[in-house]
């Protein structure tokens, strides 16, 4: 469908194809190597911050999660880091239509994996889980690998939380495990691609 990662991105860049990019028609583009990177981290959506400056996870969860990425390994030159709706829901909510966002899914995110080829996934968050593996509950379902298959493709993945939660939760009783598990849950992809 498309013959490289730039005519991807340029097709991509100029989507306003349905209702999501409808209110805020900035599209963010992925961030890193898109060469064959050893691992695709897989966020939810742009929020305002991500449209301003056209980069994911540079806004409050960003800065809870780029500092941990860097801490264990995940650097440019071997992390990709993209999400399932590329541009910034109305209300920052993430859309309620399901048929919505798959369409908006095949169109990008699967295009994406196609052809950036990534060995292993990294999932934050419950949206990557449901429209990539399909599985709902990423409190349970955390911290452990699953295989997501798409064509000849079997691609080891792991969903942990999405850092927004894990700064909701943080004053809160559980606030150091949920930490601590997210860490953890990321270390141990930074293990597995071999950055530790
Ligand atoms: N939250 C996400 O899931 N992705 C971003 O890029 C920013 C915030």
């Amino acid at each position: 469908m498309f013959k490289n990662y730039e005519e991807f991105n340029v097709a991509k860049s100029r989507c306003n194809i349905c209702s999501i990019g409808k209110v805020y028609n900035t599209v963010v583009c992925s961030d890193g190597c898109k060469s064959n990177p050893l691992v695709l981290v897989i966020g939810e959506a742009a929020g305002s911050e991500e449209v301003e400056q056209g980069k994911p996870f540079i806004g409050k969860a960003g800065k809870l999660l780029r500092p941990i990425l860097n801490e264990f390994g995940f650097r440019k030159s071997n992390t990709l880091i993209s999400n399932v709706i590329p541009c910034r829901p109305k209300d920052n909510q993430f859309p309620k239509d399901d048929e919505l966002v798959k369409a908006c899914f095949e169109k990008w995110l699967k295009n994406e994996i196609l052809i950036t080829n990534p060995k292993y996934l990294l999932l934050v968050g419950s949206q990557p889980l449901k429209f990539i593996l399909g599985y709902e509950g990423i409190t349970r379902i955390r911290g452990d690998w699953y295989n997501f298959s798409m064509e000849d493709r079997i691609i080891e993945t792991m969903p942990t939380y999405h850092p927004s939660f894990v700064l909701r939760k943080m004053y809160m009783d559980d606030g150091k495990k949920i930490m601590e598990q997210f860490r953890d849950d990321i270390e141990e992809v930074a293990i597995k691609a071999g950055f530790k």
